[in-house]
């Protein structure tokens, strides 16, 4: 799910094989890319890392996320030769390989809006593009379809964008949310787990009924709130027990978390474990920072 340095691309392969399997699917299925035309203008392409969303006006077309390898052969293909349609923008969520390194397909493709944060990493790694960075809320419009595009709060990485296509009710979250996974926080890319809770209030102040996750099918709304439940359970409880004056391993024992919704593990990524602990020094972190202050 990185992309700069070799180190990190052999851990993108294991941390996606083992997503893959343990998302109950087989790793040929997970690369496999699954189309859904949910109307003229509007497909998903599920899979094949990371979801993407494609919007069409006209002879040009909209892409959210770019896939990686194979996959990303397979979309570029489907809209720029079977669909017909000229990949005029780019939206890439955050920066890791299995969301946005098929962005070497789409070199033709015009503006690739990115937060600052991810055309940091990815031009660390080599990758260049005409960037359009998206500080502020963002509004644009393809015919009568109108897609916001903004930064909602550091999470997952701290460089996630997410998108809201308005009239249809739909928010493309990114790796922000996953279907039935436990949250992937990526540190080392800025992933924040005490910003996280705040970042996901910050989307279900949107007005959606629909929203496509980063993997996995399209979800409602209660996926999110109850993603959003795990951190104020997990948070109530880690304070609990630093009050206790718990060391982190034996915090890591005493929160049950019954209350937080049961997520299946990302091998190597996410479990519930990693979860607590990250929580863990955080609190103590910022515990340890506002002693000084
Ligand atoms: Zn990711």
């Amino acid at each position: 799910m990185f992309l700069w340095s070799e180190h990190h691309r052999n851990r993108l392969t294991i941390v996606v094989c083992v997503w893959a399997l343990a998302s109950g699917c087989a790793l040929q299925r997970f690369l496999r890319v699954e189309e859904r035309r949910i109307d003229e203008r509007l497909w998903f392409f599920l899979g094949g890392g990371g979801n993407s969303v494609v919007i069409t006006h006209g002879a040009e077309a909209f892409v959210s996320d770019v896939k990686f390898g194979g996959a990303a052969k397979t979309l570029q293909h489907r809209v720029e030769v079977d669909l017909a349609r000229e990949v005029r923008r780019v939206l890439l969520t955050h920066s890791h390989e299995d969301h946005a390194g098929g962005l070497a397909r789409f070199r033709q493709a015009g503006p690739v809006l990115v937060h600052p944060n991810t055309r940091k990493r990815l031009e660390a790694s080599g990758v260049h593009a005409e960037w359009v960075e998206v500080t502020t809320p963002l509004r644009l419009t393809l015919g009568d379809e109108v897609i916001r595009v903004w930064h909602p709060g550091a999470g997952h990485t701290n460089g996630d964008l997410v998108a809201w296509l308005e009239r249809r009710k739909l928010l493309i979250t990114g790796d922000l949310v996953t279907a039935e996974n436990e949250p992937v926080i990526d540190v080392e890319a800025g992933g924040d787990v005490l910003a996280f809770r705040a970042t996901l209030d910050a989307l279900l102040e949107v007005d959606f009924v629909t929203a496509l996750p980063g993997h996995g099918a399209p979800i409602g709304r209660d996926t999110v709130r109850r993603l959003r439940e795990l951190f104020v359970v997990l948070e109530r409880e880690v304070r609990d027990a630093q009050r206790r004056g718990l060391s982190e391993d034996e915090v890591v024992s005493a929160v049950m978390a019954a209350a937080a919704p049961v997520l299946e593990p990302v091998p190597f990524a996410a479990s519930r474990e990693k979860t607590i602990r990250l929580m863990d020094r955080a609190l103590r972190a910022r515990a340890a920072t506002e002693a000084r202050l």
